[in-house]
């Protein structure tokens, strides 16, 4: 099943980059179906999900999180449930028009495949444009193919338009301008997340506010410097003293609380690195642990709040900021 991609055909399109990986700025499509409108018509971001990890949870999703432009769909990694979580928002599939992946974790890229499918069987009948690392082109292909039989049905029982043309994937490899259209800018910046590379941070730029998801990293300079001036920052948070708690459950206790500490963030440098970065609001997301009962929101704030002084939000599945 041939795959649409920006290796052919660039010439269409208004060139952004082309030093390092395929950045293409994507052309205008006009969507048929909108979301719901906002009233005040500003960019609104939404929470999907906010919990750290992939294992399906009570409380929490895996990580997502959906902007809003014009009744637009900017998606932010696809962990499990994505898909119902924008159903649970109101927001119609067929409004997703990019995605973008921070890194190649199940808790960020699970259903990012089931995305794009139930999105296309809901009705989408235009095209989606998808960034990420390598190999993101692969992943797309072999999970078309998987589902071949489903998207043939569809296409003959329900008159439904073929879905891998739909689709344009873009891998990236380094920090650059993603992409810019009618909406938005969208930049990313390399940020640290061993022993996963290339891991990113990604910043929106739209007409009326400017907002980073930081993806999984330790704390970074990089997105110190993606983040200069924000208005929101949404970052990934580790409460320290409940890993112990947290490793306990495995049996490599000791390389599982060494790993989580060096690939994660705590929340008191989330507070420092919102503060480095000037953003006027802060939301934490991807807590690790999830769910714990133990750590209260406040203690949550008082962690990032130690080094910060902006306002800071505590981020909950489905909440819009
Ligand atoms: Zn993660
Ligand atoms: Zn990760």
């Amino acid at each position: 099943m041939k795959l649409h991609s920006d290796k052919i055909g660039i010439s269409r399109r208004r060139f952004i980059s082309q030093t390092g990986a395929m950045m293409v700025c994507a052309a205008v499509h006009p969507r048929l179906t909108a979301a719901r409108a906002a009233p005040s018509g500003k960019t609104r971001l939404i929470l999907l999900g906010t919990g750290g990890g992939p294992r399906p949870r009570k409380n929490s999703f895996p990580s997502s999180q959906v902007i809003l432009v014009n009744n637009q769909a900017y998606v932010v990694d696809c962990g499990d449930g994505v898909a119902t979580q924008l159903a649970r928002a109101d927001v119609p599939l067929p409004a997703l028009r990019h995605v973008f992946i921070t890194h190649h974790h199940s808790d960020h890229n699970a259903d990012y495949g089931a995305l794009l499918l139930l999105a296309w069987a809901s009705g989408l009948e235009t095209r989606v444009d998808t960034w990420g690392p390598p190999p993101l082109a692969r992943m797309t292909r072999l999970f078309f193919e998987m589902n071949g039989y489903d998207i043939r049905t569809r296409i003959v029982d329900e008159g439904r338009t073929p879905l891998a043309p739909l689709v344009h994937v873009h891998e990236l490899t380094r920090g650059a301008t993603v992409m810019q259209d009618e909406n938005v800018t969208v930049k990313c910046a390399l940020v640290d997340h061993p022993p996963v590379k290339p891991a990113f941070a990604y910043r929106f730029d739209a007409r009326d506010r400017s907002i980073v998801i930081s993806g999984d990293t330790c704390r970074s300079d990089a997105l110190i410097q993606l983040a200069q001036g924000a208005d929101v920052l949404v970052h990934e948070a580790l409460y320290v003293p409940a890993v112990d708690r947290l490793a306990a459950r495995v049996p490599n206790a000791a390389t599982l609380k060494n790993s989580i500490l060096s690939h994660h963030t705590s929340v008191e440098d989330v507070g420092r690195v919102a503060e480095a970065a000037g953003v006027k609001t802060l939301v934490l997301s991807h807590f690790v642990p999830p769910d714990d009962p133990n750590i209260t929101d406040q203690m949550w704030i008082d962690g990032a709040r130690s080094a910060y002084k902006g306002h800071i939000i505590v981020g909950k599945d489905l909440l819009e900021i």
